[in-house]
């Protein structure tokens, strides 16, 4: 089931924000909202990242409070220096800016590994040396209590001793955690005696071979906020039951308090948003790359041509809440519509080509028409499109039996060109299997400019590119990714894998004119009546690579009418 996002604009403040102005007004947590985003650089930003980023940086804005960059980088397995690259990146190209705050859970190794003694020397944390399936075994489950470690008891000195060993790179790797000793019996199963440090022989990106030992989340995540001032800690609704934990560290260790709350992810129909099923799409080749347009990445959005702005827009709109939901994706091409319809330029591009060939106009006869680069803004300008005796216009907008209420060209039906003439269609000229190699129409001398001093009443109007001046593009179509609403609901035996769209990326070779082959990549047109496109950085001087960023047809307006 999927439920419709609300539109929080006029409905007040969502819980975070009233919150955060309520501990502003009592002055609870101090007189400055401090938040962080906190990625673990182990894969490229997501959609739902978006949410989390413009939550956090957002906020900090709003309430002149500040936000900080955050890297989690203790699993040094995972990790790397590609992506931290990215993710930087990706956070400034969607419009926040964390000055001089960029942090690293690795600055904080050191300070960790004082505070874990320091745990040790209060009796606090211990050394156990059962086997990673004995520690699962012992912690019992929902119903089981857990049985303690027979280690459990080791004196201070020994753990000391033990804990120093491990820093020292004395064993191998599992053969000893640091754990927390809280409640083997507690309801909360992250309560009972939490690993706080395991052995890790591998390479940091950041502090290379330094560490044979690396914190774990829990531990370091609280620790980190407390260090960094952090008032406010806002994570996904996963970690409810580890803020116990997260207050338990930094009341024990008497660090400063930041506090955590959760709100609900974001999860979006036919996408998928774990970072291991991307990494699993990109490594296997399901898609080209981490930035495929296909792909839910914020890379990937920004090569299809999104604009940030419609991001921020989709992410205000979508809003906070702590109930799970799933957003539709039609409402974030919605966002994309509404963002690129008044900044994309207008141009014509023909996709799937007809030939038209207009009998009565001169053979050697050229004129230039000109397209207004947006309807409602005429001081925006014109593009400047050529015409001649040639023309190709779309397969579809042609039907030598026309069907009811279809407006558009077919035999004897009149149409107007944008911008340019009307035409008639007189003739259909076939090959010998039948097919439709050209359209032979005549056009009205005095509808230059797509009107007629009788006001004579068409009712289809047609894109169009000169035969003779179109050069082909390459156009990439995306579908989503995925057949089905949730692609992690299959069945049995089955994998999201297996629900993979086989056509969600299609390549034609479109036309169009001269005057959009000066684009660069990056830069975006709205091509009429067929949808928003991006050049894409495959473009090369031979050939230009369009990416479509999104069709016009709008089908979340029609869900938002229907409810
Ligand atoms: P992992 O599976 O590797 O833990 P993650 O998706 O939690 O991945 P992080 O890099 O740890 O990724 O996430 C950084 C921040 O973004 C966290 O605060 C996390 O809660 C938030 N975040 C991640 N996914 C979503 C999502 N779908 N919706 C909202 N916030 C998210
Ligand atoms: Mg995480």
């Amino acid at each position: 089931m999927t439920t419709l996002p609300e539109v929080p604009a006029t409905t007040g403040k969502d819980f975070i924000r009233a919150l955060i102005e309520q501990d502003l007004a009592t002055g609870r947590k101090g007189n400055t909202l401090h938040t962080r985003f906190p990625p673990e650089p182990n894969g490229y930003l997501h959609l739902g990242h978006a949410k989390s980023i413009c939550l956090n940086f957002g906020v900090a804005k709003e309430y002149n409070g500040l936000c900080n960059l955050r890297f989690d980088d203790t699993n040094p397995l995972k990790e790397s220096q590609e992506y931290v690259d990215s993710i930087r990146e990706d956070v400034q190209w969607l419009g926040f800016d964390w000055a001089d705050r960029e942090y690293y859970a690795s600055d904080y190794f050191e300070t960790l590994y004082a505070l874990a003694e320091k745990l040790i020397g209060m009796g606090k944390a211990y050394v156990d040396s059962l086997t990673a399936e004995e520690i699962r075994a012992y912690r019992g489950n929902l119903t089981v209590p857990g049985k303690e470690s027979p280690y459990r008891t080791r004196s201070v000195e020994e753990n000391l001793d033990l804990f120093r060993r491990m820093r020292a790179g004395e064993f191998a790797d599992g053969q000893h955690v640091l754990r927390a000793k809280i409640d083997m019996a507690s309801p909360n199963l992250v309560m009972r005696d939490p690993a706080l440090y395991r052995i890790r022989r591998t390479t940091h990106h950041r502090t290379g071979d330094t560490w044979c030992i690396y914190p774990m989340y829990d531990y370091t995540h609280c620790i980190s906020d407390s260090l960094e001032g952090i008032t406010h800690s806002f994570c996904t609704l996963e970690f409810v039951n580890n803020r116990a934990l997260y207050d338990w560290v930094l009341e024990t260790l008497d660090l400063y308090r930041s506090e955590q709350t959760e709100f609900a992810r974001l999860s979006i129909t036919r996408t998928v948003l774990s970072k291991r099923k991307l990494i699993q799409l990109v490594e296997e080749g399901h898609v080209k790359g981490w930035d495929d347009p296909r792909m839910p990445t914020l890379s990937g959005m920004r090569r299809r041509g999104v604009p940030p702005e419609a991001l921020r827009d989709f992410c205000a709109r979508i809003g906070i809440s702590r109930a799970e939901n799933e957003v539709e994706f039609s409402m974030l091409e919605f966002c994309i519509r509404e963002a690129l319809n008044h900044t994309a330029p207008r141009g014509m591009a023909v996709l799937d080509p007809i030939k038209v060939v207009v009998e009565n106009y001169p053979e050697d006869q050229e004129e230039w028409f000109d397209l207004p680069l947006a309807p409602d803004a005429p001081e925006k300008g014109v593009r400047r499109v050529p015409f001649s005796r040639e023309l190709y216009i779309e397969r579809d907008d042609f039907m030598e039996i026309p069907a009811k209420k279809f407006h558009r060209l077919a035999p004897g039906q009149e149409v107007r060109l944008r911008c340019a003439y009307y035409i008639t269609c007189k003739d259909v000229q076939k090959d010998a299997q039948g097919n439709i190699t050209a359209l032979i129409c005549t056009y009205d001398p005095e509808s230059r400019g797509g009107g007629t001093p009788d006001n004579r009443k068409v009712k289809g109007t047609l894109h169009w590119v000169s035969a003779r001046h179109a050069k082909p593009v390459e156009v990439r179509l995306y579908d989503h990714l995925f057949l089905q609403d949730n692609p992690e609901d299959v069945e049995e035996g089955k994998t999201f894998l297996d629900v993979l769209n086989p056509d969600s990326l299609r390549v034609v070779t479109g036309y169009t004119d001269a005057s959009i082959l000066g684009m660069t990549p990056g830069e975006r047109v709205q091509f009429e009546r067929i949808g928003y496109f991006c050049v894409d950085k495959d473009s090369t001087d031979g050939t230009m690579v369009l990416n479509r960023t999104a069709t016009l047809k709008d089908t979340w307006a029609k869900i938002v009418a229907k409810s």
